[in-house]
């Protein structure tokens, strides 16, 4: 059993994908050929939006939305802990603070009632409201903007987060590497807030076979900057440079990949949707002992994972144990938030700081996840996990 079956996948589409990459080696445009103005067309069409703009990978979507929003020293980004290394790193790599915000145990995402109190607590320097990084307490930060994580592929609470943003005049980034196919409300993931960013490493929901990721925007001014930052601040022509940008283009052979799993990606995700409710199913049925995961009303989720928690991180160990005993894959995602990382020690954050972030990295744990598990194989998972 695979703990993500690629192979399952590219059984299904081969032809297809060796047709495309043919007529990239034909046409020999591989940077920025074709492919990627069509694969733009087409996500913005998916997603709803009037902009998309790929790039190298979800790390540099991240990266060119902020550099687009002008973020740099003296400025606080605020997110979440509980997530990828990539979510804060770029906030850093820029010269700005990230500053966490604990999460919603529910769907691990950014708990909207602590932005609240991290905003109010930055302005006035106050960590008693809410944990403050050291650089926050050396110094006025400016507060700039949110990236909201939709972690597993649930999309956050938009409508709350907003609301935050709004009053404190702030921007908002969809950190969607994980959610590309969710929806909240009728509204695809990407589209959510003034600039969406995905990934398509090739373990998301809609993977390349190598490193890509996407902007999306109804904002044609962003666009138009994140386009220019994309390659080394370009102006109106190649050798007009009218800003300091990066390298961040995507290779027009991913771009001829993902057109072809765009195919079958609708189907792939509801083919999620139905391995997710039989693991659920499954865990009720046997009595396994984990808290499946549950979705607020109006998500579709793209199950980039199915995450479970155990009681504690002794239970977790044994229930991993079990698994490892039946030679099936699992996953911890993540076992470490970021607040406590050694890459972010400047911060100076203490264990403890935020609790249910710290709680679910101890307790969580990730089954095998993708659209052509069956049914068998996922009973077997559930059945070792039951194992009294
Ligand atoms: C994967 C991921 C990223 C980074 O994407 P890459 O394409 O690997 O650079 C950022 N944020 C989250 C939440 C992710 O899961």
């Amino acid at each position: 059993m695979q703990f993500i079956d690629l192979a399952a996948q590219q059984r299904r589409i081969r032809d297809g994908i060796e047709e495309r990459i043919r007529r990239v080696l034909d046409h020999g445009q591989y940077v920025m050929g074709p492919e990627v103005r069509e694969l733009e067309e087409r996500l913005a069409d998916y997603v709803g939006v009037k902009h998309a703009l790929s790039c190298a990978s979800g790390t540099d979507a991240l990266l060119l939305a902020l550099m687009a929003r002008g973020v740099g020293p003296g400025d606080a980004i605020l997110t979440t802990p509980f997530t990828f290394m990539a979510t804060a790193e770029v906030i850093a790599l820029l010269g700005a603070v990230p500053v966490f915000v604990d999460i919603e145990p529910m769907t691990f995402n950014l708990d909207p009632a602590c932005l609240e109190r991290a905003v109010t607590a930055l302005r006035s320097r106050n960590a008693a409201l809410s944990p403050l990084p050291r650089p926050a307490l050396e110094s006025p930060l400016r507060p700039r903007g949110i990236i909201a994580v939709d972690l597993f592929g649930v999309p956050a609470e938009y409508d709350a987060i907003q609301a935050v943003a709004d009053q404190h005049d702030l921007f908002v980034i969809q950190d969607a590497a994980q959610s590309f196919g969710a929806e909240r409300y009728g509204q695809k993931a990407c589209g959510m807030t003034s600039i969406g960013c995905t990934s398509f490493f090739p373990a998301k929901p809609l993977g390349a076979y190598g490193d890509g990721g996407m902007c999306f925007t109804d904002d044609a001014g962003l666009d138009d900057c994140m386009r220019s930052l994309r390659i080394h601040g370009q102006g109106h022509d190649k050798y007009d440079n009218v800003r300091i940008g990066i390298n961040g283009r995507l290779d027009t052979i991913q771009a001829a990949i993902l057109l072809v799993k765009l195919g079958i990606f609708t189907e792939e995700v509801e083919l999620r949707q139905e391995a997710a409710q039989r693991y659920t199913d499954l865990i009720l049925r046997h009595g396994a002992p984990v808290e499946p995961p549950r979705l607020p009303e109006g998500i579709v989720s793209a199950w980039a994972q199915y995450s479970v928690l155990a009681r504690d991180g002794a239970h977790r160990a044994e229930l991993l144990n079990r698994l490892k005993e039946a030679s099936i894959p699992s996953a911890i995602y993540y076992p470490k938030p970021l607040h406590l990382q050694t890459a972010f020690k400047e911060l100076g954050h203490e264990p403890g700081t935020f609790p249910v972030s710290e709680s679910c990295a101890r307790r969580i744990f990730s089954l095998p996840m993708h659209p052509y598990l069956t049914a068998p194989d996922q009973e077997k998972v559930i059945k070792a996990l039951a194992r009294h």
